[in-house]
C-alpha cells in the first residue's frame, strides 16, 4: 500500500510504502533522551572476543605481557569475510583466553583481556581525504579498521560495500530504530549528524550510488531536523525522510520496501536490486575510521530500563556490562539485564559479558517491567499472528511445523524468510514463545545443512578417490599396452630389416655370382702363380 509523504528536498512530496502488519508496541525511548551522549569511565580491564563479526573470529596477533596502544591492531581479519579487533585504549595484554560472551549458546569464547593504564596513549592515526583515494583501497582500510554494521548484523562494511558488476542507484541509511527503549541511534543523530552525512558521502563514493535516502521514524523529530540541518549544508542527492513510526519499520527489507517501494525477493541481496543499506551509526564510524584513521574501538549504547540515570554512553568496545550499567544505577529489584531490545535482544546469563560492536542497548530488567510470561496455551487459529507479520508468513503453521519437528516443511513455509522480529508472539493471545520455535527450528535446519555439506564433502571425496584409483589403473594398463606396442613394433621393425636384407640379397644374382667367380678368380690368380 502507498501513502504520500513530505521529504526534506525543497517539501518536494515523496511517495511512502506501507509494508504489511507491524505492531505498535510502548516505546519507552523518552526515558534516556533526556541527558546527551556521556563519555563512560575507562572500565578496570576490558575483555575484547576475537569474533565480533559475521564470518570467521579474527587472528590474534598480540601476546600475553605485551604492551598495546590504543587503536593498536590485536586481531587480524581471517578469511574474506572478517573483521579486525583494535585495542580499545592503551595498556597491556593480561589474557587470551575463553571468557564468558553475550551468545545465546552460553558458551564462552576467546577473548584478548586488557588492563588499561590509565593514559588512553593513541598509535599515530592518519587522515585521508577519501577523494584521493581508490574504492578499493578504502574497502580494505575499513576492513582493517574493523568497520562492520552496527545496526545488530554486524557484517564486515567492506563486504556490502563490494557490487561487483552491480549498479548500486540507491543508498539508504537506517536511521528508523523502530526497537523500543533503545535510543541510541536517535541520539547520534541529534549530536552528530554532520559525520554521518560525511560517512554517508563516503559510502556513496565507494558504491557509485546515485541517491542518499534516509529513514528515520517520525518519533525523533531532534534527529530529523539535525540530519535535515546537515544534509541541507552538505550531502547533495540526499533526502531525509520521515516515515511513520511502526515496528518493524527498521527492517532492511521493509525500510527499503517503505522509502523505494522496491520489494526484496527471498533469498536476494538488497545490492540486486540496485540498493545498499547501512545503518547510520556504521555511516559515522566507516568516516571517523577513514577521516581520522580511527579503528572501530567504541560505540554509543542505551542503558536503561530498571535505572535511575536511563541515558546514553560511548562506552569503550569490551567494558563489562556490570561496569557500565554501574554508571546509569541499576535499582536494587534488577533481576537480569537485556542486550539489545525488548522483541529481539538476549537476556545476558551473567552481566560480566563483555559489551561488543553490536552491543546497542543495556536494559536492566525487573519483575514490574518485565513480567514473567503465562503458561503458554494452545493455539486457537485466530490468525493474528498472520495480520501482524510483516514478511507474510504464516506464524502459526510455522509454529506447528516447528513443534512437530517437519523441518522440511517449515522450510517450504519461507522460514528462513523470517526476520525473528516478534511481532507475532507480542499479539498471540495463547502466550506461545512463537519466535523461540522459530529460531530453534532454524538452528536445526542450519545443523542439518551442515551436517549434509560434511557428508557431501566426504562422498565427493570418496569418489574422487575412486576416479583416481581407476584412471592410475587405466594409465598404467595404457603405459603397459604402449610398451607391449613398442616391443611388438621393434620386432616388426627387425623382421622387416632382415626381410629388406633378404629380399636385397635375392633381388642381385649376378653380382654375386660375379662376386664369387671374381673372388674365386682372384684366388684362383693368386694362387697360381705361386703355384
Ligand atoms: S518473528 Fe517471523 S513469523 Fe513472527 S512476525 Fe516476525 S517475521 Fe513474521
Ligand atoms: S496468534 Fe497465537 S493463537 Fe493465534 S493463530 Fe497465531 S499462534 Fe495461534
Amino acid at each position: 500500500m502507498a501513502l504520500s509523504c513530505l521529504s526534506n528536498t525543497g517539501g518536494s512530496m515523496r511517495t511512502l510504502h506501507k509494508f504489511h502488519g507491524g505492531i505498535h508496541p510502548p516505546s519507552n525511548k523518552a526515558q534516556s533522551t533526556r541527558t546527551g551522549i556521556t563519555q563512560a569511565p575507562l572500565p578496570s580491564r576490558l575483555i575484547i572476543p576475537l569474533q565480533q563479526h559475521a564470518g570467521e573470529a579474527a587472528k590474534p596477533v598480540v601476546k600475553e605481557g605485551e604492551h598495546v596502544l590504543k587503536g593498536q591492531l590485536i586481531g587480524i581479519p581471517e578469511g574474506n569475510i572478517s573483521g579486525a579487533i583494535h585495542a580499545p585504549t592503551s595498556g597491556m595484554i593480561s589474557a587470551i583466553d575463553a571468557q564468558k560472551i553475550a551468545h545465546p549458546s552460553g558458551l564462552p569464547d576467546i577473548c584478548v583481556t586488557l588492563m588499561p593504564d590509565g593514559k588512553d596513549e593513541w598509535i599515530s592515526r592518519e587522515t585521508t581525504d577519501y577523494r584521493n583515494k581508490t574504492a578499493d583501497q578504502l574497502r580494505d582500510q575499513l576492513r582493517m579498521s574493523g568497520v562492520v554494521g552496527l545496526g545488530g548484523a554486524v557484517f564486515p562494511s567492506d563486504i556490502k560495500l563490494q557490487c561487483g558488476t552491480k549498479k548500486i542507484r540507491t543508498l539508504v541509511l537506517n536511521g528508523a530504530e523502530c526497537e523500543p527503549y533503545i535510543t541510541c541511534d536517535d541520539m547520534l543523530m541529534r549530536e552528530r549528524a554532520e559525520q554521518i552525512l560525511s560517512g554517508a558521502e563516503l559510502l556513496r563514493y565507494i558504491l557509485g550510488a546515485e541517491e542518499i535516502l534516509i529513514g528515520i521514524e517520525d518519533n525523533k523529530p531532534e534527529a530529523i531536523s539535525s540530519m535535515r540541518q546537515a544534509a541541507a549544508g552538505s550531502c547533495s542527492r540526499c533526502e531525509v525522510i520521515e516515515i511513520p513510526t511502526i515496528y518493524p519499520g527498521g527492517g532492511v527489507k521493509q525500510l527499503i520496501y517503505v522509502l523505494t517501494g522496491l520489494e526484496l525477493p527471498s533469498g536476494k541481496l538488497p545490492t540486486e536490486i540496485g540498493v545498499q543499506c547501512f545503518n547510520v551509526a556504521t555511516a559515522y564510524t566507516a568516516w571517523r575510521a577513514i577521516a581520522h584513521g580511527e579503528p572501530l574501538l567504541s560505540r554509543i549504547v542505551t542503558v536503561t530500563g530498571n535505572v535511575a540515570k536511563p541515558q546514553n554512553f560511548e562506552v569503550l568496545i569490551g567494558t563489562p556490562v556490570y561496569e557500565l550499567v554501574s554508571h546509569a544505577e541499576a535499582l536494587p529489584d534488577t533481576n537480569g539485564y537485556i542486550m539489545g531490545g525488548p522483541m529481539m535482544g538476549l537476556r545476558l546469563l551473567s552481566d560480566s559479558v563483555p559489551l561488543v560492536k553490536a552491543s546497542n542497548c543495556i536494559i536492566a530488567a525487573s519483575e514490574r517491567l518485565f513480567p514473567p510470561a503465562p503458561p503458554a496455551l494452545p493455539c486457537i487459529r485466530c490468525t493474528r499472528c498472520v495480520e501482524v507479520c510483516p514478511v507474510e508468513l504464516q506464524p502459526q503453521d510455522l509454529y506447528w511445523f516447528a513443534k512437530s519437528r517437519e523441518f522440511g516443511k517449515a522450510q517450504t513455509f519461507s522460514l528462513l524468510d523470517c526476520i525473528e522480529c516478534g511481532a507475532c508472539s507480542y499479539v498471540c493471545p495463547s502466550h506461545i514463545p512463537l519466535v523461540q520455535y522459530y529460531r530453534y527450528a532454524k538452528s536445526e535446519i542450519r545443523a542439518r545443512a551442515h551436517e549434509k555439506q560434511n557428508a557431501d564433502k566426504a562422498r565427493e571425496r570418496h569418489e574422487f578417490r575412486e576416479y583416481r584409483i581407476e584412471r592410475e589403473k587405466q594409465e598404467k594398463a595404457e603405459k603397459l599396452a604402449a610398451k607391449e606396442r613398442a616391443a611388438l613394433a621393434a620386432k616388426a621393425a627387425k623382421v622387416e630389416e632382415v626381410t629388406d636384407t633378404i629380399i636385397t640379397a635375392s633381388s642381385k644374382p649376378a653380382e654375386i655370382d660375379i662376386g664369387i667367380n671374381m673372388s674365386h678368380t682372384d684366388k684362383t690368380e693368386a694362387v697360381t702363380p705361386k703355384d
